[in-house]
Formats: C-alpha cells, structure tokens, sequence
C-alpha cells in the first residue's frame, strides 16, 4: 500500500474558468522521494496541502487522497488530526512565516511534544534538543533559549525540519523547502533532507519549481502544468526521454546539472505565462505556448495521461520524437 496515494483528485472553486486540480493521480511509498515539478501557479502546493486536508475554502472536492489508508477528502477532525499530528509534516517555503517570532525556538519545539505525548518539561526539552542535533544544528541547548530573529534562515529552516520530526512522521511533504534561502545553503538544507529520508525511511514528496535539484535526489518525478499531471516517469527516463513539449521546455530553461566542457547552456525559458485559473482551453492547455503543437488536433482535444514505456504522458504527439528535438534547440549550448 502507497503511503500517499492520489486518486482522481479534482479541486474546483468557484467562479474560475478551469479546475485548480484536475484529476490528479500520484502515489508515494515508504522510502521513496518522489518530486511534483511545475511553474508557480500549476497546482503543486495545493496538491500538497491537500494531503494534510487543508483544502481551499469553498472548495468542490471530488476524488480521493489517502494517507497511510486513511481517506482524507471529507475527513473528520479526529482522523484529519491523527495524520498532520502523526504520519505526515509539511515544510513550507519561508521558515519565518511558519514561526512565532516571539516565542523561543525550545518552547516552539516542546509544545507539540508537551500535548500530544503528556511529557514535562525536562523530557520535550531533551527530545527537542535530540531533534536539533539530528538536523546538524552545532549547539542545540542554546538554540532552545534563543529567538528566532537570532538565528540565519539556513538555521531556522533546520529548526522548523526538527519540528516537523517531533511525532516521528512517516511522510513529510517538503513545499519549496530551499527556496527562500540562498545557493550554498540550498545544497545545505537537501543534504539535511535527504539524510533523514534515508535513516527514516520517510516517504517524501518535494514540490519544487526547479526541474534539476529534483532529478538530483528524487526517484521520480511528476511534472504538473495548469492542474493536471503531465508527465511522470522514473527520473533517469525523464531525463533522458522528455516526452512532454513542457517537460522538455523546462529541462531546456534549467542550467545543467554538471557543466558540460563546452561553455554552459543559455538559459532559455519557455515562452509565454503559465494558463491562470481564468482561463481554460476545450484542447491541450499548453498548446498557446506549445512549439510542437498541430492545428486541429491539440487545440480540440485535451490529451489523457498515457503509458509509453514507464512513461505516463499527455500529449498527443508523445509517440513522436518532436519533443527532444524541441528540447536539444531550446539548449543552444
Ligand atoms: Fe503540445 Fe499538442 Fe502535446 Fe499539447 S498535445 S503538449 S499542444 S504537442
Ligand atoms: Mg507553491
């Protein structure tokens, strides 16, 4: 059984012109890293919140998301707060946002273990400092006095991961979790995730708009285009064969991984703007910004996910080879 499994979640609100999901599928198993990739505005946060039930307000639901076999859509309060204070945690982009800037970052950090598990003060405290030292803070007692203005973002992302840790989840859902932090403490932050990941054995679900920090620690990886699932494959597979004009367009606007001998690729960014919730297409929803896309066909019809190989893919080209060509021209390495 899927740790975290999506099954033809819809997400409608009122008054837009398409869904804000639209039927999305997608699973995660203990011990896997899996990544929703996608411009901002493309359904991946709320794909993510939905996991923990918090669903946009006045939301038409319609579908299923299952965490550890528990059904979350129409969840009552006790199930709902068994999986967010239990199996799942969420990191969210900006660690100060998440944090009360007046409290100490040790009261921070025991309350969740003071309620839910009963303990005193001396035993949350012990924990929390535990918890610290397993994120790779370099001093946890004082960590626990000090405020969070005293502490880098770098740092206090760590401490808002120990929090996450505080009931031992078993999934956590990571929303843009280096973001907001600069170069060298992005590369930081992963290695701190992916530690954990691996001595835990979590599920890990990492929604980033950035295609190749995903491929650098993701087993697979879904990428997601005006709420719906357009590509997901193995991430060597994604890599290599981009079927998806979208995938290959963001693979083409990324800079490399490694850096080719040559001089680095340009960065070229697809054209266009992501499709808003104002807007809808009757065919493919990426066709306005699509280079691949045939008059007639793409812009009646809106393609369905389909398998190729290991591949799912909704393109009506996908069988075609236009793809990596689009992908190898938009390099001009
Ligand atoms: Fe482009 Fe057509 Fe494929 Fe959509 S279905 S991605 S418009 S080729
Ligand atoms: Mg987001």
């Amino acid at each position: 059984m899927a740790l975290l499994e999506y099954e033809n979640l819809s997400i409608a609100l009122p008054g837009m012109a398409r869904p804000v999901l639209d039927g999305i599928d997608l699973t995660v198993s203990a011990g896997e890293i899996v990544a929703l990739v996608g411009e901002s505005g493309s359904g991946k946060s709320v794909t993510a919140r939905s996991a923990l039930g918090l669903f946009p307000t006045g939301a038409d639901i319609d579908g299923h998301v299952r965490v550890d076999g528990t059904e979350v859509v129409g969840a009552g309060p006790a199930a709902l707060r068994s999986i967010r204070t239990g199996t799942a945690s969420m990191i969210f982009q900006d660690p100060r946002a998440g944090i009360n800037p007046v409290r100490r970052i040790g009261d921070f950090l025991t309350e969740a273990l003071r309620v839910s598990n009963g303990w005193d003060k001396g035993r949350a405290n012990a924990r929390a400092a535990e918890l610290l030292a397993a994120v790779g803070l370099p001093d946890p007692e004082r960590h626990l006095r000090q405020y969070p203005y005293e502490l880098s973002g770098g740092m206090l992302q760590r401490v808002m991961i120990a929090g996450a840790l505080t009931a031992g989840p078993r999934l956590l859902l990571c929303d843009e979790p280096t973001t907001a932090l600069d170069v060298s403490t992005q590369a930081e932050i992963m290695a701190v995730l992916g530690r954990l990941q691996r001595e835990r054995d979590l599920g890990m679900l990492l929604i980033t708009h950035d295609i190749e920090l995903a491929a650098a620690v993701c087993d697979r990886i879904y990428v997601m285009y005006a709420g719906r699932i357009v590509e997901t494959a193995p991430t060597a597979q994604l890599f290599g064969t981009p079927r998806h004009p979208y995938t290959a367009g963001l693979l083409g606007s990324s800079p490399p991984l490694r850096a080719p001998d040559g001089p680095p690729a340009r960065l070229v960014p697809i054209p266009g703007s992501p499709m808003g919730l104002l807007d809808s297409a009757p065919g493919c929803s990426f066709a306005a910004r699509c280079r691949s896309a045939r008059p007639g066909v793409c812009d009646r019809t809106a393609p369905r996910l389909e398998r190729h190989g290991e591949a799912l893919v909704a393109c009506h080209l996908a069988e075609e080879s236009l793809t990596s060509m689009d992908n190898t021209a938009t390099r001009e390495g």
